[in-house]
């Protein structure tokens, strides 16, 4: 069967196809510890939950507007305007099935082929694929451990070229937990007012799991503020992951563009799923702070438990759910007649020897470290965390 160059050109989502292996070998009867994917494992709020199922009784079950319901519009809204201080009209969002959607979209909405779109690594998986289907270009700007994985503003600087479009910064982020602060944050914002014709894609998604105590959103930079693009959604900070609920928040020109795109693509996103996301926005939002309590208290333990791996380089993440340690101390060694040769060994011999799934930093563009989300359990860490010890000193 022939298949498309642009599909053949495309790398399956890694943390996806990680839990998927994890999925598979539980299902053969190993006892797995899934630290691969990132998801909260708290169940959706019970007042979320009730809001769909009145949905459904309501009959809310027909096709929604393709930019979602007004009323769940006008409600990210305020909460733009109220959690992070920055003004956008409820025609400006647009909401799709997920942050990944909303992404897409920005992304197709924005990039020409050969546009340039910096994105400071360790980053996301998904990135770097959607600008290629785009047929943009990523332009990785690193960030190690020991920059506590944030990019500089000389950085910045040095990335720009006359091709560049975009600015795709996510914070807390996914695969490290760096959160930048907000005159970690200014100072990117100092280089980006020379350049007016670059966009910033923000993704916010995991805002509320920050242990930091205070949050900047990227809009609320007077100086760009009209060329900011927020991504959002209720997947991480209310654990609805499976609802598929995400929004952008965007300059009216790139929000009719991604209804445009929307409308031909997916449509609006479920109705159900709406009114829950809705019920999430304005309702009691002592769940969300609940659950990064939990987060907090995992994130202490994950971390001193990593400290004592031998030869594990280990930062204290401020947000989101994952640890990215530094593991290259491991490269080179041998079991059974093999050897280690990168993260990539290394994540498919604690699959297999440890049965703890985790993600090779490599998916994430930087190679020699590891990515393990700690939304499990805090029995589930330090059982993962015995088993690692027992694993590694078998090397
Ligand atoms: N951005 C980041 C950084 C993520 O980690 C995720 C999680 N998959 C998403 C976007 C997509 O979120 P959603 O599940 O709402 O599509
Ligand atoms: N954001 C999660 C992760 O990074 C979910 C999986 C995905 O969509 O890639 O593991």
């Amino acid at each position: 069967m022939e298949l498309s160059q642009r599909v053949l050109a495309l790398a399956p989502s890694a943390t996806l196809a990680m839990s998927q292996r994890s999925a598979e070998l539980k299902a053969q009867g190993y006892d797995m510890i899934n630290m691969s994917v990132g998801e909260p494992d708290f169940n959706t709020p019970d007042h979320i939950k009730q809001a769909a199922i009145k949905a459904i009784e309501d009959n809310i079950t027909r096709y929604s507007p393709v930019p979602g319901y007004m009323p769940l519009r006008k409600a990210i809204a305020e909460k733009l305007d109220r959690e992070n201080h920055v003004s956008y009209a409820p025609e400006q969002i647009v909401v799709s099935n997920g942050a990944k959607q909303a992404l897409c979209n920005v992304i197709e909405a924005t990039i020409n082929p050969g546009d340039e779109v910096i994105i400071p690594v360790p980053a996301w998986v998904s990135y770097m694929e959607l600008v290629k289907l785009a047929e943009g270009k990523s332009v990785l700007v690193p960030a190690g451990i020991e920059n506590d994985f944030k990019i500089t503003p000389e950085q910045l600087r040095n990335a720009i070229t006359p091709k560049t479009r975009m600015l795709l910064l996510c914070s807390p982020s996914n695969p490290t937990g760096s959160v930048y602060s907000a005159a970690e944050l200014q100072a990117l914002v100092d280089v980006l007012v020379d350049y007016p014709n670059i966009l910033v894609l923000a993704d916010e998604i995991y805002e509320h799991i920050n242990f930091v105590g205070s949050f900047t959103s990227m809009g609320a930079f007077p100086e760009i503020a009209d060329r900011v693009v927020i991504v959002n959604g209720v997947s991480k900070a209310y654990a609805m992951t499976g609802w598929r609920i995400g929004f952008c928040a965007a300059p009216l020109p790139i929000a009719k563009a991604c209804t445009k795109l929307q409308g031909q693509m997916t449509s609006g996103p479920c109705s159900i799923s709406q009114k829950a996301a809705e019920a999430a926005y304005t309702g009691s939002q002592e769940c969300v702070a609940e659950m990064c309590t939990a987060f907090k208290r995992r994130r202490d333990l994950i971390v001193e438990l990593a400290s004592q791996v031998p030869g594990w380089k280990v930062n204290v993440p401020e947000g989101a759910f994952y640890l990215f340690p530094e593991v290259s101390a491991y490269f080179g060694k041998e079991f059974e007649g093999k050897v280690i040769k990168d993260a990539n060994d290394l994540c498919l011999f604690l699959l297999e020897q440890a049965h703890v799934a985790t993600v090779a930093g490599d998916a994430f563009c930087m190679p020699g470290y590891l990515r393990m989300s700690y939304a499990v359990s805090d029995d589930t860490i330090r059982e993962a965390f015995n088993r690692i010890q027992t694993a590694l000193a078998k090397l």
